[in-house]
């Protein structure tokens, strides 16, 4: 039985403290004590001890939006992962559409990068997902199955099953709506025979992969029955506490609306 998960990268758009603790405080106090449901939030590197403080006590797990392809040494402007360790993160967000486009991340950074989440004991969210161009030129079963292997291959048979697949159609991102629910649900499935095929029936049956992508409390109704769908990977819907609690209590079929 895999448990549900939904989380959120705040990627940039909060930039101040003050607006990380109003949000933060409020995401607390409206579902920090759901554990029946794992939850985590991504904020910038510099509010990573600000959100320590603000989930301390509450159920909600904590993580950065990347993390460097080196453990040490000369890498200017990046962070190393034991630091991340020291700091109480549980997760790290990995191979982003958006640091794939704008700072040349690859898949061997990726794969290089789970090694060390294995070595320090974090949770890799990977994203994967295909391009607009990838589904014009009918290519997006390569693209994912080579990103499911790129995710899965530099892990041991134990670790592969802490990893979260995050299934991020790069076409959905930023965008009014989400992919629509019966795209999601052939894709998922797709991702998961793809895991068996490759990595064997046991992982395929156990490892967690979640949908992003305009992620609204729209989004989480619909997909909260779809068997494939163990998570949500949110973005800029889950920037105000309510919306946030709405998406997860949607997900989990708890819906007041
Ligand atoms: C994302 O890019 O991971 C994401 C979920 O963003 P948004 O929901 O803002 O499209």
């Amino acid at each position: 039985m895999r448990k549900k998960i939904v989380g959120s990268s705040w990627k940039m758009h909060i930039n101040s403290f003050d607006d990380a603790s109003s949000l933060a405080q409020g995401i607390a106090s409206r579902v920090g004590q759901q554990d029946d449901i794992d939850l985590f939030i991504l904020p910038s590197y510099p509010l990573i001890p600000m959100v320590k403080a603000m989930f301390n006590g509450t159920v909600i797990k904590y993580g950065a939006q990347n993390v460097a392809v080196a453990k040490q040494g000369a890498h200017t402007g990046e962070v190393p992962i034991n630091l991340l360790k020291e700091l109480g993160c549980t997760y790290v967000e990995l191979n982003h559409a958006e640091r794939r486009a704008n700072y040349n991340e690859s898949d061997e950074m990726t794969a290089i990068k789970v090694g060390l989440c294995e070595e320090y004991g974090l949770k890799p969210i990977v994203c994967i997902g295909e391009t607009g161009e990838d589904i014009k030129l009918n290519r997006s079963y390569l693209t994912l199955r080579t990103q499911v292997m790129w995710a899965l291959s530099n892990a041991s048979e134990a670790f592969r099953k802490e990893i979260i697949l995050a299934y991020e159609p790069v076409w959905a991102i930023g965008q009014q709506e989400s992919a629509d629910k019966t795209y999601i649900e052939k894709t998922h499935r797709m991702l998961r025979d793809i895991v068996a095929l490759d990595f064997g029936e046991e992982l395929a049956n156990q490892i967690r992969i979640i949908y992003g992508g305009s992620v609204s409390p729209q989004t989480a109704m619909e997909l909260s029955d779809v068997k494939d769908v163990d998570g949500l990977f949110v973005g800029r819907f889950g920037l105000q506490p309510e919306n946030f609690e709405k998406i997860v209590n949607n997900f989990k079929g708890e819906s007041n609306d």
